[in-house]
């Protein structure tokens, strides 16, 4: 969803190019009837937008128990915190102007995230969290915990191996799919969003200063 033309048809045609069925909307009220109505793999959604603005678009979809994966498009470096903040759901975001090329890549990468991992994989348990791959499910202390899949990868990946600490730039290339260049906050904001979701369980992801993170046995 993107009100500005030239933009949303730059991406229309990187998508198209790429092999994906691409539905713009130029307003936020047919934007959010239309992800309702088409389920659509994933959103890119422009923050400013006539009607409803981007995030929120983004809360009533998440509202609705609808985790589609969104990739945020903004214009204003200063909004990224509030974007990736707690309540929003966000899985990425690109600043403006932005390479049509990245936004593809962010997309795959997004995609090849909420793919999920392949079948059989173990159940993982740290304090009091209970994670299950296979399902795509978080408990922490025996209640149900709704994580978006970017937050969930995150988690899934620190307790992979509890006691390694992880470097923010191996978590950006492993749960995010690329480089460092994108920003280590990223990584941050994404932990304190996870340790505020999990609750009194948070405490699990341990900041390890001036390196990263782990996820204590
Ligand atoms: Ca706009």
């Amino acid at each position: 969803m993107e009100d500005e033309r030239p933009i949303a048809d730059l991406v229309r045609m990187y998508l198209t190019r790429e092999g994906f069925g691409v539905h713009v909307e130029y307003d936020g009220s047919a934007g959010l009837a239309a992800a309702r109505k088409l389920r659509p793999v994933a959103c890119v959604l422009d923050i400013g937008l006539p009607g409803l603005t981007g995030t929120e678009i983004c809360q009533q979809l998440r509202a609705g128990g609808d985790w589609t994966p969104v990739l945020f498009l903004t214009a204003r470096d200063d909004e990224i915190d509030r974007i990736l903040g707690l309540e929003q759901g966000a899985d990425d975001y690109l600043t403006k102007p932005f390479s049509p090329r990245e936004l593809v890549a962010r997309i795959k990468a997004v995609l090849r995230r909420t793919a999920g991992p392949p079948e059989g994989e173990r159940v993982r348990q740290a304090g009091g969290i209970v994670l299950d791959p296979g399902r795509r499910s978080v408990q922490a202390g025996g209640v149900p915990v709704a994580l978006t899949p970017t937050e969930f990868d995150l988690l899934a990946h620190l307790l992979h191996r509890p006691g390694r600490v992880y470097t923010r730039e191996e978590l950006l290339a492993s749960v995010w799919g690329y480089a460092a260049h994108a920003g280590t906050r990223t990584v941050d904001v994404h932990v304190a969003q996870v340790r505020a979701k999990l609750g009194a369980s948070g405490s699990v992801i341990r900041t390890v200063r001036g390196v990263g993170y782990t996820a204590d046995a």
